[in-house]
């Protein structure tokens, strides 16, 4: 069976193409058209430019993966309705439900959380049991997956900014450009992540084991800035990078490995762009293996927003035997990861 996927919840309109067998899904096409550098000069994601910029792609960005997929048309949409920007949802799952009639093929309406972890079996097949955390943009969540047919299980998330939110505000204020994640990670190789203790926020012995809080991180960084140069002295970026970047990979790993502990599973999955930094990978390597724990990690481009994840999700929750989602069914901008609306 031939499923195609569309995601359109932020700033890339992905049509992603696999092929399912029963078991495993195999990629066929994988298309992305993104907006991120009509956002660049606002240092962050406008809604109605990343709307507009969705309407222009995705009939193009749909014909471009059907014509590398050698198909004309797939046996089943998937296509994200949440969680996401709302005028944005909108317009992939128009288009989804647009083609879905005018093919007479049946329309699966899915969580954009749940693609990013269920693309990882494209690369390393069957998932057991597993936690995944996820860092983005947008998003900071560690999720227990049991069945990827099934609803995932929201185990904790961001009390305030998403992870790759702090990157992104932390490389401003070091002038580092924008998208601010890929910046401060090569900024970061020549520092030293001990040279400055910057918070490890939500890690008290009264806080929830599983939430995130990168604000007071944030905030963290900004003064100890501003007291250096107010006082005189220089500001060493790659040291400010490392020790920052240090800060969010040694609390989101600490995280998730502890939930893998008291879940009593084997396996961490890692996804979202943000799991592209080089630290936030190197230390979940590190502390998986000690604890005796599979780390699985898709490649970079299949971590940040595509269609290829909405697909294999949709594949996997076919493969379960969900019926089909009416034409009428609705974005939902705010929806959480345990809500199927299926
Ligand atoms: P969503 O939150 O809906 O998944 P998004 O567009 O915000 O969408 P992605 O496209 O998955 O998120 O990832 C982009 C984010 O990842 C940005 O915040 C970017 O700064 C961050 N990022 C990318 N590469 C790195 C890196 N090497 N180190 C740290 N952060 C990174
Ligand atoms: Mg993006
Ligand atoms: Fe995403």
């Amino acid at each position: 069976m031939i499923v195609m996927g569309i995601e359109s919840s932020c700033d890339e309109t992905g049509v992603g193409i696999v092929e399912w067998d029963g078991a495993t899904a195999t990629l066929l096409a994988d298309e992305v058209a993104s907006s991120v550098d009509e956002h660049a000069r606002y240092g962050g994601v406008v809604p109605e430019v990343a709307s507009r910029a969705h309407l222009q792609a995705i009939v193009p960005t749909m014909r471009r993966a059907r014509e590398a997929a050698g198909i004309d048309r797939p046996d089943a949409i998937a296509v994200t309705i949440g969680p996401g920007l709302a005028g944005a949802l909108l317009v992939g799952v128009a288009a989804a439900k647009a083609y879905a009639l005018a093919w007479d093929v049946p329309l699966f309406a899915v969580n954009h959380l749940g693609g990013h972890v269920a693309v990882d079996t494209l690369e390393h097949g069957p998932m057991p049991p597993a936690v995944a955390l996820l860092v983005s943009g947008g998003h900071t969540h560690l999720l227990g997956v049991q069945d990827l047919s099934q609803p995932i299980v929201e185990l904790g998330t961001t009390v305030d900014d998403a992870a790759g939110e702090a990157f992104d505000k932390v490389a401003r204020l070091l002038d580092l450009g924008y998208p601010g994640g890929p910046a401060l990670d090569a900024a970061a190789r020549g520092g030293d992540p001990e040279a400055i203790a910057f918070p490890r926020g939500m890690t008290g012995p009264r806080d929830a084991p599983y939430d995130f809080s990168f604000s007071g991180l944030k905030t963290a960084v900004a003064r100890y800035v501003e007291g250096r140069v107010r006082s005189g002295q220089s500001v060493s970026v790659p040291d400010v990078a490392a020790s920052f970047q240090e800060a969010v990979a040694d609390v989101l790993t600490a995280k998730a490995i502890r939930a893998c502990r008291d879940r009593g599973v084997e396996t961490l999955v890692l996804g979202g762009g943000a799991t592209a930094n080089s630290r936030i990978r190197s230390l979940a390597a590190e502390r998986t293996e000690a604890a005796g724990i599979e780390l699985r990690v898709p490649k970079p481009r299949l971590c940040t927003d595509n269609g290829v994840m909405i697909a294999t999700l949709g594949a996997h929750v076919i493969g379960g035997g969900a019926q089909p989602s009416p034409l009428t069914v609705a974005t939902d901008p705010g929806m959480s990861v345990q809500i199927s609306k299926l």
